[in-house]
């Protein structure tokens, strides 16, 4: 399934992410692609939020990964400076379970090493503050309505 969300503000694409946190089961895998400055960390804010969670969101950086405590474990990664097919595939099999929920920054850099049935966000932006949000929810997701 395809879907399109267009927000235009910051606040908007956190209560989006809310929405959508709100609605995850576990074992989800989340792609987000968009370029510096698109929400990908906005978004996750609201994620994390919706999902129970409390603790402070931030761009993993300088960590590959954060990990946030709510409903579920949720691991906020970046691999973008991992470039070892193996190692990232091996992270990424130790992150992955029915109790947590894993959110990739800069994925596409990884797509080739992702479980194929992974959410997939893109975003792009129209000015300042709008941002359109497509989402690629293979079948198996069609209880997150959005
Ligand atoms: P990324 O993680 O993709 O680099 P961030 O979420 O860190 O992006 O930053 C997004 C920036 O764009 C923030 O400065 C935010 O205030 C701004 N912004 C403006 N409009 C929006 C919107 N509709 N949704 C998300 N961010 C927005
Ligand atoms: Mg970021």
């Amino acid at each position: 399934m395809q879907k399109e969300v267009k927000t235009d503000s910051p606040e908007a694409t956190e209560e989006f992410g809310r929405r959508l946190g709100a609605r995850l089961q576990g074992g989800e895998v989340i792609e987000l692609v968009g370029d510096v400055g698109a929400g990908k960390t906005t978004l996750v804010r609201g994620l994390v939020a919706g999902l129970g969670s409390g603790d402070h969101v931030s761009s993993p950086t300088f960590t590959v990964c954060n990990t946030y405590n709510g409903k579920f474990i949720i691991h906020h990664c970046d691999f973008y400076r991992l470039h070892d097919d193996a190692l990232i595939k091996k992270e990424l099999a130790e992150l992955i379970s029915e109790d947590s929920i894993v959110l990739l920054e800069w994925a596409d850099e990884v797509v080739r090493v992702l479980p194929k049935d992974h959410i997939r966000v893109a975003i792009t932006t129209n000015g300042e503050d709008g941002r359109t949000f497509a989402i690629s929810l293979p079948e198996r997701y069609n209880y997150i309505s959005l």
